[in-house]
């Protein structure tokens, strides 16, 4: 695949941010495990992750609805798209994506950039404006709206080039060891406190 042809997945943002190691051991290096946060999130989405369209009173719901941006080169889904009735957009609604979350914790704007970054594929594929958007978070069923300023839209740019860059590298970050490293469930495949196990990794590759 061409450089150009690279698209960055919606959810590599949110690994990014939380870690950039953790997004290339993720995202290059195709590993994953599960902790208990991690399987109780599965289980929020397997309610959401069923493609349909419902119709409400004064709105639609669009569920895990496919999104692409080429002038971002992002692709990936949303949980749920709400395409508010309104009379200056009558063909589209106004969009308003949801994302679903297992908890709050440690993830805030982590999540805020995935979700911004659905709000720009939603902007360049229905060529309307979409201003905000929310977070569910099934431990609390609480929704949090999140406004796409433009410091969030800034952010999630920055996010994005980041992520592409080192999928065009094919290097996946060195360790950050920090206090988010006992949280991460990743922490037995990626050992943030062996010294140079970055460049054993990117050794053990190229041996393949
Ligand atoms: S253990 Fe720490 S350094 Fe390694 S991927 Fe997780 S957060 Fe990043």
């Amino acid at each position: 695949m061409e450089d150009d042809e690279l698209l960055v997945p919606l959810a590599a943002l949110e690994h990014w941010s939380y870690c950039h190691r953790q997004c290339g051991l993720i995202h290059l290096e195709n590993l994953w495990a599960e902790s208990v946060r991690t399987v109780e999130g599965h289980q929020l989405h397997e309610k959401v992750d069923l493609p349909g369209l419902e119709q409400r009173p004064g709105m639609r719901v669009a569920r895990a609805l496919q999104l692409r941006s080429d002038v971002h080169h992002l692709v990936g889904r949303a949980d749920a798209v709400v395409f508010w009735e309104d009379p200056v957009w009558p063909d589209t609604g106004r969009p308003f994506p949801v994302e679903y979350k297992r908890s709050s914790r440690n993830t805030f704007r982590h999540a805020e950039l995935q979700l911004c970054a659905q709000a720009l594929c939603l902007e360049e594929m229905l060529g309307v404006p979409v201003p905000a958007g929310a977070i569910f978070y099934g431990a609390s069923k609480r929704r949090r709206e999140v406004v796409f300023d433009q410091t969030l839209r800034d952010e999630t740019l920055q996010a994005v080039r980041g992520v592409l860059e080192m999928l065009q590298s094919a290097r996946t970050p060195p360790p950050e060891l920090g206090p988010k490293c006992p949280e991460c469930s990743l922490q037995e495949l990626c050992m943030p406190g062996l010294p140079g196990i970055g460049g054993l990794r990117a050794y053990l590759r190229g041996m393949d």
